[in-house]
């Protein structure tokens, strides 16, 4: 599977830099986001390296399916599958990517404020 050897997404898919991890299949892995936002602040991530979502939709949709399905079953499994959770992902510099390994951050286990810049 691709890997980038500077992605820090990558060297936690690696086992090289630890995680929290709270949901793993084959080709995605979930894990509490470091400097959490929400109750709940998950990061899906693929575990094959693609810079952006926008370039997985173009290259690998069926992959960017693999992430949606992935986020639900962590709302699930952290509890807020009823209560209601945000999915989001930050694509390219006006959205402050900072991480350039697809990701999607799961929020909840709170009331979010509206979704704007
Ligand atoms: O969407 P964006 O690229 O800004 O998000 C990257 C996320 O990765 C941040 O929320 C940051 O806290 C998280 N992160 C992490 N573990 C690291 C480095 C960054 O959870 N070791």
């Amino acid at each position: 599977m691709p890997t980038d050897s500077d992605c820090l997404f990558c060297k936690i898919v690696a086992g090289a830099i630890p995680a929290d991890t709270v949901y793993e299949t084959d080709s995605v892995l979930a894990f509490r986001d470091i400097t959490p936002r929400a109750t709940v602040h998950v990061l899906v991530i693929p575990k094959s390296h693609e810079d952006t979502l926008g370039q997985m939709a173009a290259d690998h949709p069926a992959g960017v399916a693999d992430l949606f399905a992935a986020a639900r079953e962590v709302a699930r499994l952290e509890g807020i599958e009823e209560s209601g959770y945000r999915v989001v992902s930050n694509v390219g510099a006006d959205a402050g990517q900072e991480v350039f390994h697809v990701h999607v951050h799961v929020l909840g286990g709170q009331q979010l404020g509206p979704v704007g810049p």
